[in-house]
């Protein structure tokens, strides 16, 4: 049984043709009131996935201490917007805020801007972060001009990837149309050699590949804007260093794999961010735009001294919160873990060196 969304996607494929799998994601994760993105719960133990800053403090306050020496560098600017893209609960900026109260002038150069499509999340985001006043938007592009601080948790992942795959004759890409019951949500190629494949690696037959237009479209948004007023953006999530062959699009529902066309709207997709082609479409958009990174999750939380603020926070705490602190940190940064599956991608404007993180202190 499928679910009203799949529903609606099979009509629209019955009247217009199959559709790319970039606009099948799209519209599953974000259709105004269906899709997955604009339903609750989707987070923590109830929803279908659990993030770093849900597994502990220490994530968002490494990540204030990082923002903070940012706005350092920048020159302590005043008027800073410092945006989240995708916020979940607020957990990673209340955490960053409440870490970075000590840094004169930091909090009061700052405007809160959150970038969501859940209310219900929207609703979790002003409790936590109330005395902070945040503004909401739906896109990026609506944020003022300004100098920007912005960071990035598993936001990226959930953006359209268009895919495809090696035939004998050439790179085709991967549709999704209806099954011969004319109902049923089925992939199909595409016969034609697609007009995207000179942007394709080189691979052999059989080979897949994908294409994240959403997530360049943004990366250059985002770097267009730190070249323009300044500033400096982090983001994190699951991906892959370069760019290359490979499929890597998923569906999660309970915290299981399921099917990708199974229950749109129910849900969670995503697929592997490509770093490589962020930091090309970043650096390339924006004048004097640099780009830092990958590295890996576990080595940029390490050079930041999440280990010592882990000791800091055990010396204060009973012996089941030290066993709690320790298995948090082990799943934030222990190699095939969190640690090394997760990277780290700074934008800046390259006025400054290599910020904190990302290379070993010297
Ligand atoms: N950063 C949070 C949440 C990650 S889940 C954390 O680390 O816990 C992804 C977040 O992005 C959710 O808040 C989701 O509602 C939001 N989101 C997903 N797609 C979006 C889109 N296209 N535009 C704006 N927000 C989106």
């Amino acid at each position: 049984m499928t679910t009203e969304l799949g529903r609606r996607i099979a009509r629209r494929i019955a009247l217009g043709g199959p559709i790319s799998v970039a606009e099948f994601m799209a519209e599953a994760l974000g259709h105004p009131t269906l899709g997955y993105y604009r339903r609750a719960p989707i987070l923590g133990a109830a929803g279908d996935f659990v993030t770093a800053p849900e597994i502990s403090q220490m994530f968002g306050e490494i990540l204030g201490a990082w923002l903070a020496d940012r706005w350092q560098a920048m020159g302590r600017p005043g008027g800073v917007r410092l945006v989240e893209l995708g916020p979940g609960r607020g957990t990673l900026l209340a955490d960053a805020l409440r870490a970075t109260r000590g840094v004169a002038g930091f909090h009061a150069a700052l405007e809160l801007h959150l970038v969501e499509i859940n209310q219900t999340l929207r609703d979790r985001q002003a409790a936590s972060l109330a005395p902070y006043r945040p503004s909401w938007h739906e896109r990026f592009d609506e944020i003022p001009a300004g100098p920007l601080l912005l960071v990035a948790n598993e936001f990226f992942d959930a953006l359209p990837v268009r895919q495809f795959h090696r035939a004998p004759h050439g790179w085709v890409e991967r549709m999704v149309g209806l099954a011969s019951d004319g109902e049923t949500l089925s992939f199909a190629l595409a016969p034609g050699i697609t007009p995207f494949a000179r942007l394709l690696p080189e691979a052999s037959e059989g080979a897949n590949a994908e294409l994240c237009e959403a997530a360049c479209g943004l990366a250059a948004a985002i770097g267009e804007r730190v070249g323009a007023d300044g500033g400096w953006a982090l983001i994190v999530d699951y991906g892959r260093a370069a760019s290359g062959p490979g499929a890597s699009l998923q569906a999660v529902r309970d915290h299981r794999g399921v099917g990708f066309l199974e229950r749109p709207g129910e849900t969670d997709l995503s697929a592997d961010v490509d770093f490589g082609a962020l930091a090309k479409a970043a650096c390339s958009a924006g004048h004097r735009v640099r780009a830092f990174g990958p590295v890996t999750q576990g080595d940029f939380l390490a050079r930041l001294g999440i280990r010592q603020r882990a000791d800091a926070l055990k010396a204060r705490a009973s012996e089941q919160q030290r066993h709690a602190i320790d298995a948090a940190l082990e799943r934030l940064i222990a190699p095939g873990q969190m640690g090394t599956v997760f990277r780290v991608l700074a934008v800046g404007d390259d006025r400054s060196a290599a910020p904190a993180g990302f290379s070993d202190p010297t």
